[in-house]
């Protein structure tokens, strides 16, 4: 049994699912391509109604699908009740945008007319992670369903309960049973679902190995693939920025969801000239941080969502620290019951460690002092993934330096990254590939068509007849 809800703050067992049968698989793939003949000629304004109707669901039952998620992987309650909150945001946003985004664009070509039609694909599988469990789901399946797909998806196998709520969201606003379907599978049974030729494409958010080998199985059936991976993003700051509010929103920036988000920084490259103060600014920060039950409003930071991803991190940072690493604070888990690791900045980390070359999923921050801005680019460049970066600056010419420079998805000048429905997201290098959001998501998963029309000349037409 693999699909199983444990909650993280207590380690106790809450429900396990069986997961589904081959033939249960492939009555869930029918019932989608059926339901997508019918489904792809629905007009997108009735299409927007159903879309409508889940945000209003989303924020009317805001505080229950928020404990949902709290309970299946441990993030705050206040954070889990934002997030569902933001799906809201993003199904309205595509509920409004979606018609403009997939009008017909007419280009001047030597034809009478010529333009591109964007049409669905038919049924798209989402293999989603678990540490926003309505957020990356929505942020799929907004834009997919508006643009005439329907859905199949598979999530992580820690958050079930969130991936059932989030069908009930759908079925309750309208759409049709095979328009939005949970597959309770393993990530084993992923390839044979990627088998049915039914089934047109996938987009995966995860980690790069599951990445990898998901792309080679669409690969080797030549279905479109988004990649949405891991990062080890930079957080730079120079001289000229405010210190004072880069450290404060440094700690945000590292812990949010207890330190287990793609867009959260995790290595702090600081200009010689102002590490002191912002390594202390910093280091008293994290120290000030509450740990303890995400249920309490008062809690920043919970437990990791597993034991697995606790023990992980802990051989990350131990290895680190054996290589020569300082601990400023932190530095190891937390002696209680639950999956709980302290806030931690590590700092002199050698360039062959974990906390240099990999992703650290959870509340540990890499320090690193840089002499300039060529240095700081170089090292912000250092790591096989591109996802995002944030830099704090003043000075025109290193801002724009930074903006060309930086090998990344999304570059935030003076802010921490976030994700917003209004503007794309997605990496470059190992995290991944393709966008989410915006027009560009929408336009992932659609046949983006070339239409090419000749009318006859009415003389020639009148001669034929
Ligand atoms: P994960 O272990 O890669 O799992 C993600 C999903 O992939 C789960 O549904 C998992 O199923 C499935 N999966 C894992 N291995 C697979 C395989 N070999 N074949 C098919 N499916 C497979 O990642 P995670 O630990 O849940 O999530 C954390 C990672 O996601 C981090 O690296 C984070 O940076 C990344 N992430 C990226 C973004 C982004 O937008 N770029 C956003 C959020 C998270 P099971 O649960 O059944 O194993």
């Amino acid at each position: 049994m693999t699909i199983q809800s444990i909650n993280p703050a207590t380690g106790e067992r809450l429900r396990s699912f069986e997961p589904l049968s081959e033939s249960q698989i492939e009555e869930k793939i029918g019932r989608a391509a059926e339901t997508f003949q019918r489904y792809r000629l629905i007009p997108v304004a009735s299409r927007a109604q159903m879309m409508a109707r889940a945000a209003e669901i989303l924020e009317a039952e805001k505080e229950r699908f928020g404990r949902l998620m709290t309970t299946e992987m441990g993030k705050p309650l206040r954070a889990a009740v934002e997030e569902a909150v933001k799906c809201a945001w993003n199904c309205r946003f595509y509920a409004e945008k979606a018609a403009e985004f997939l009008a017909d664009e007419v280009i001047p070509t030597g034809a009478t007319r010529s333009f591109v039609r964007y049409q669905p694909l038919g049924p798209v599988l989402a293999v989603m992670p678990w540490n926003f469990p309505f957020w990356q789901v929505f942020r799929f399946a907004a834009p997919a369903l508006m643009a005439g797909n329907v859905c199949l998806l598979k999530h992580a196998s820690n958050v079930p309960q969130c991936a059932l709520a989030i069908e009930e969201i759908f079925r309750r606003a309208g759409f049709s049973e095979g328009a939005f379907q949970t597959l309770l599978i393993g990530s084993d049974q992923v390839e044979r679902v990627l088998d049915n030729p039914r089934v047109m494409a996938v987009t995966l958010t995860g980690s790069a190995s599951a990445g990898s080998s998901v792309a080679k199985a669409a690969g080797e059936r030549i279905k479109k693939t988004v990649l949405e991976l891991g990062g080890n993003d930079p957080f730079i700051v120079m001289p000229s920025a405010d210190i004072e509010e880069a450290a404060r929103t440094a700690v945000k920036a590292r812990v949010i969801n207890n330190g287990q988000s793609c867009i959260a920084a995790k290595r702090f490259i600081i200009a010689e000239e102002i590490a002191d103060e912002f390594e202390r600014r910093f280091v008293e920060g994290m120290e000030s941080l509450k740990v303890g039950d995400p249920m309490d409003g008062t809690t920043d930071i919970g437990p990791l969502a597993t034991e697995d991803i606790l023990e992980t991190l802990e051989e990350q940072a131990q290895e680190t620290i054996a290589q020569g690493a300082r601990v400023l604070t932190g530095g190891q888990r937390l002696m209680r019951a639950g999956y709980y690791f302290a806030p931690t900045v590590l700092t002199d980390i050698s360039t062959d460690s974990p906390a240099y070359l990999e992703e650290m999923f959870g509340p540990v921050a890499s320090l690193f002092r840089v002499r300039d801005l060529d240095e700081a680019i170089r090292l912000a460049n250092d790591t096989t993934f591109g996802l995002a970066a944030s830099a704090w600056t003043n000075d025109e010419k290193e801002r724009d330096r930074l903006i060309d420079e930086i090998d990344a998805g999304l570059v935030f000048i003076n802010a921490m990254v976030a994700s917003d429905p209004r503007l794309p997201f997605g990496g470059v290098k190992s995290s991944g590939y393709g966008r989410e959001l915006s027009r560009e998501g929408i336009r992932e998963f659609v046949n983006i068509k070339t239409v090419w029309i000749k009318d006859e000349p009415e003389t020639k037409l009148a001669e034929t007849e």
